[in-house]
């Protein structure tokens, strides 16, 4: 079976909590259209928590290939969607990745399948940035390594705390991307 579609054990207690949460926010969660909601709900959220179980790491360390390309490698426009570990809300928006070689690359969709596994658990912002930056680091140990993520935050947005459609920017990096001139060709790359 396919591990991304498996789910996972408690899968019957998730349900009959969401059941009973169906309750207390006021609802007869034995009425026709919510018949089926908990198990949906139960599924849905261990889906959108996938990433617990995967290891980010392995990913790369896979599919390391010994490469003499020393330039800035971008992957960027990366979709993603996470939660928001206080509300429990969708952030969502796009992951941006720069690194320059020390000697292995890695598949361009394996940087891809990382910002997949980091987002598909509760997060903060901040943490999920740092998070995909050091595990690029950690494997791949590239002359430098750079994360930008831009988000919108439904936790925000649906409780009017900020204005509609405003972008929140998280940025780390290291090594040669500390020095201005780099992350400002990669930020121009990036927004062209
Ligand atoms: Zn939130």
């Amino acid at each position: 079976m396919n591990p991304e579609t498996e789910y996972r054990e408690g899968l019957e207690q998730l349900a009959s909590n969401y059941k009973e949460i169906l309750s207390l926010l006021g609802e007869d969660p034995t009425r026709e259209g919510l018949e089926k909601t908990p198990m949906r709900v139960a599924k849905a959220m261990q889906v959108l928590t996938r990433g617990y179980n995967m290891d980010a790491h392995k990913v790369l360390t896979d599919a390391l290939f010994k490469e003499d390309y020393s330039q800035m490698v971008i992957v960027k426009d990366i979709d993603f969607f996470s939660l928001c570990e206080h509300h429990m809300l969708p952030f969502y928006g796009k992951v941006h990745v720069a690194y320059i070689p020390n000697g292995y690359i890695t598949g361009l969709s394996k940087i891809a399948r990382v910002v997949d596994i980091f987002s598909h658990r509760l997060q903060v912002q901040e943490r999920m940035t740092l998070q995909i930056k050091e595990c690029i680091e950690q494997t791949l140990k590239p002359l430098g390594v750079m994360v930008v993520v831009e988000a919108k935050h439904m936790c925000m947005q649906m409780r009017g705390v900020e204005k509609q459609n405003s972008i929140t920017t998280t940025s780390d990096f290291c090594g040669a991307f500390n020095q201005a001139k780099t992350r400002q060709e990669f930020m121009n790359l990036i927004h062209q």
